[in-house]
């Protein structure tokens, strides 16, 4: 059985085959969504699932909420004008065959459950952390959808009652604080890449807006999991390359404040399968009878 991911990333397109859970094929392109509209966009994915040829089941993640009939919410990291655009009709008549859509927060954590970090947990926590902040949580061993699949949205965690607006329509959201571009907006850094750089040579301004980062995201996990007490705790995403800069804040804010949790018996642990978790997440869940 061939299964095809495909996960629509702010920068870049990935995609991988699955064949009983090895990946056989992994290819990248630049997203671009900043060069055309929704429609040119959907196609280029379209010819890119296309390439490796014949497939058994489609998965595709977004960046973002969708309805139920694969129509776009609200993808705030793509350029356009997302919101109102069918995706899934034009994906199923492009790439020829029955697709289905998945949250890149929930396919981040089937992923990581499944083939990853989370693997063998009953109870996992998975936190990604890039341009968004996204997640999903397994309960005795399945992905945690919610109602309408909106469970897992971490991101909109609110860390500042009076903080800026977000896309969302709330305020002092996690991901104004945390994501990659809010990082690096903290730092006065041109991209999050550079601040890990600067940080890497003492640049204090650097180090401090990861140091602030990690302390926000430790605080949000800690919020959930004074509730939830899940034995195992996943971060990964392209914030947390950052290491210890931005982890070691983040297991101390954890410590500091989850103080009602059974905090020896719970991992904090990065994940595993890097940039590809959410195509791998994609195309498990696409496969899924
Ligand atoms: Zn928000």
């Amino acid at each position: 059985m061939r299964s095809l991911g495909l996960d629509i990333g702010a920068t870049n397109l990935k995609l991988v085959v699955l064949e009983g859970g090895n990946v056989v094929e992994r290819r990248d392109e630049p997203t671009r969504s900043e060069d055309g509209d929704p429609a040119s966009v959907l196609r280029r994915v379209a010819t890119f699932g296309r390439s490796v040829g014949p497939v058994d089941s489609i998965g595709v993640a977004l960046p973002g909420l969708f309805d139920e009939a694969g129509v776009a919410e609200l993808l705030p990291n793509l350029y356009g004008d997302w919101t109102g655009v069918p995706i899934l009709e034009p994906l199923e008549e492009l790439l020829g065959g029955s697709v289905r859509l998945i949250n890149d927060g929930h396919a981040f954590a089937l992923a990581e459950a499944t083939l990853g970090a989370g693997r063998g947990a009953a109870d996992a926590m998975c936190i990604v952390c890039g341009t968004g902040i996204g997640g999903g949580l397994i309960l005795r061993g399945r992905l945690h959808l919610g109602v309408t699949g909106r469970a897992g949205e971490f991101g909109h965690h609110t860390v500042d009652e009076n903080g800026p607006e977000c896309p969302c329509g709330n305020r002092g959201c996690l991901e104004l604080y945390a994501g990659a571009r809010a990082i690096a907006a903290a730092a006065s850094a041109p991209t999050f890449e550079d601040v890990v750089t600067r940080a890497r040579y003492g640049d204090a301004d650097a180090r401090r807006a990861l140091e602030r980062a990690g302390e926000l995201i430790g605080l949000a996990i800690a919020n959930v999991l004074i509730f939830l007490a899940a034995e195992r705790v996943v971060v990964g995403g392209g914030v947390t390359e950052a290491g210890d800069l931005i982890l070691a804040p983040l297991r101390e804010a954890i410590a500091d404040r989850a103080r009602v949790a059974p905090l020896d018996r719970i991992e904090v642990v990065p994940a595993e399968l890097g940039p590809r978790a959410g195509a791998i997440g994609a195309a498990l869940f696409g496969a899924q009878p």
